[in-house]
């Protein structure tokens, strides 16, 4: 009885794991063409363009061993929700190229140096195409004890084609974040204690005005943050942003 339980959980579970991820969204790049939007778990997103898959902070393993394998992997911070080594394991091929901050490329396993591209605060890199600037994330005040501290990891800006991508990684609504210009995409944490709450992160969106916005990086110690209260708060600066709500916990 029990096997026949745990084998139909196991089944259930995967399928569920599967089955409930978002749809993703396409968004009509001219210069490239389609740009696919696929939320996955948390942090973890996939970005497809016609020719590359770049997934971000790949986490919770089973997600990934039946999806398409990574052309380029980015890590924001050393912290488990975000560098899973297991969920890189089973998105690399062999010519998989990692960009990471100093703290992770230290630690990640089964990549050669021509592979790994390490980005401190303020560095770019193009990666077929691709322009990947890394940018600051941390908590405020800034402390040693923080759990994020300043110039540990990354946020990133991505431009494809004619759109640029901001990842804000772990982070409050730093004057960084407030100062970006000119993003199309961003996709934006807010959990309470690790990073900030809703009412922060409208009022650091409504400063740099994306075009879109995706809250992300959501789940905190009290369960799901209220993003119906983001887009609340966004909506109503009146700004023509465009917060768009999607399911980053399939599990749940
Ligand atoms: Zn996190």
């Amino acid at each position: 009885m029990r096997t026949f339980f745990t084998t139909t959980l196991l089944i259930c579970g995967l399928l569920q794991g599967q089955a409930q991820l978002a749809s993703p969204d396409i968004i009509e790049d001219k210069q490239t063409g389609k740009i696919s939007i696929q939320p996955i778990e948390h942090a973890s997103l996939l970005v497809q363009t016609g020719t590359q898959k770049i997934y971000a902070d790949p986490f919770g393993a089973d997600h990934f061993r039946e999806m398409a394998a990574a052309d380029i992997i980015l890590i924001t911070d050393i912290h488990g929700d975000h560098y899973d080594q297991k969920s890189i394991d089973a998105l690399k091929k062999p010519s998989t190229i990692i960009i990471a901050p100093p703290v992770v490329a230290e630690k990640l396993t089964g990549f050669d140096k021509d592979h790994i591209i390490v980005l401190k605060n303020g560095d770019q890199t193009k990666q077929g195409g691709l322009m990947v600037e890394a940018i600051p994330m941390y908590n405020l005040p800034e402390s040693e004890t923080a759990r994020h501290t300043k110039g540990r990891g990354n946020g990133y800006v991505i431009t494809i084609g004619s759109k640029r991508l901001y990842i804000s990684g772990d982070t409050q609504g730093i004057p960084e974040m407030r100062a970006l210009k000119n993003i199309d995409i961003a996709f934006v944490c807010m959990n309470l204690p690790y990073t900030m709450d809703v009412k922060e992160a409208a009022d650091a969106v409504l400063a740099f005005q994306p075009a879109i916005v995706y809250p992300y990086h959501y789940r905190g110690q009290g369960g799901l943050s209220d993003v119906n209260e983001f887009k609340n708060l966004v909506d109503a600066g009146r700004k023509k942003i465009e917060v768009r709500l999607r399911n980053w916990y399939p599990g749940n």
